[in-house]
């Protein structure tokens, strides 16, 4: 995650790019984290967040981040589900050594282990079931030796799903498919999992987009930065993620239903935050000296 972009302010630890903006290059900073984001609740639940230091690679902050989640949270989850970026050796033996299973999506890096996949599904007949608005098939097998350094052989899965869409235009349905395909390679035996359950966690990868990042750009300031500072700006998005836990553990665990159903969560939260403002409350922190620049 890239986190408060910026072509004016700046610090030692930024990363930089450069854009094109009306044709004229531009440099733009930028901090970058990764975040470990609990999936198979009903609350969007962001475990811990660790920025990626400047010409760092993002598996490498991953990897540092796991180890203090592993040991806090460790008895909550037995996987994780990550992006094809991530099936690499030592993160798949890092995540073993800790007793935890990986779930990761295939790309074009591992030809070898896409070739010897889709050689044996073309053999194969896939599994066939029906989702609301789309048909999926999907292949699996396991066993597949042909990722190097990878000390446990891995199981790939190959989904084909055919969605069924429907938009009105001048005021008939017109109804169109849309095909998706999907790969995965995961630790997880099918002897531990079946391959619906995993291709249901599989596709929970995009929660923390949808859950995460976006409600909080959208509605809670993720996007604007207070103080760009490094200890400030994770302040900042720890800070954020404890509220936001909760505030959904009180809308959905102490509201009342017949209160819910009068307010969506951001209603709530902007009930809290006329709340402080009618009381002409500052927060106790505006009170301190600013931090000196770095
Ligand atoms: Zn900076």
């Amino acid at each position: 995650m890239n986190f408060f972009p910026s072509r004016h302010r700046h610090c030692p630890q930024c990363s930089q790019r450069t854009i094109t903006v009306k044709g004229q290059k531009l440099v733009e900073y930028y901090h970058r984290g990764v975040v470990c984001h609990f999936i198979g609740s009903a609350l969007a639940v962001p475990l811990d967040e660790e920025m990626i230091r400047p010409g760092e690679g993002e598996v490498v902050a991953a990897r540092r981040l796991l180890e203090r989640v592993v040991r806090t949270y460790g008895r909550f989850f037995q996987a994780v589900v990550v992006d094809g970026l991530y099936l690499e050796a030592p993160f798949i033996n890092f995540c073993q050594e800790h007793g935890k299973h990986v779930i990761a999506v295939l790309k074009g890096q591992h030809r070898v282990l896409l070739q010897d996949a889709q050689g044996l599904f073309s053999q194969m007949a896939p599994q066939v079931w029906q989702e609301p608005r789309r048909t999926v098939m999907l292949w699996e097998e396991e066993g597949f030796e042909s990722c190097e350094g990878i000390s446990t052989p891995l199981r790939v899965l190959y989904a084909q799903e055919i969605e069924n869409k429907r938009s009105g235009v001048a005021g008939k349905w017109i109804h169109t498919q849309e095909t998706h395909h999907w790969l995965w390679a995961t630790t997880i035996p099918a002897s531990l999992m079946h391959a619906r359950q995993l291709w249901e966690a599989a596709h929970r990868r995009w929660d923390i987009e949808n859950d995460l990042f976006n409600t909080l750009s959208t509605h809670f300031s993720l996007d604007h930065c207070f103080r760009h500072h490094p200890t400030a700006i994770l302040n900042f998005i720890l800070t954020l993620f404890i509220a936001y836990v909760l505030l959904q553990s009180f809308y959905h665990r102490n509201l009342k239903p017949q209160r819910r159903a009068g307010f969506t969560l951001i209603g709530v939260a902007s009930q809290l935050y006329l709340g402080l403002a009618e009381y002409g409350l500052s927060a106790p922190w505006s009170q301190y000296p600013r931090a000196p620049p770095l």
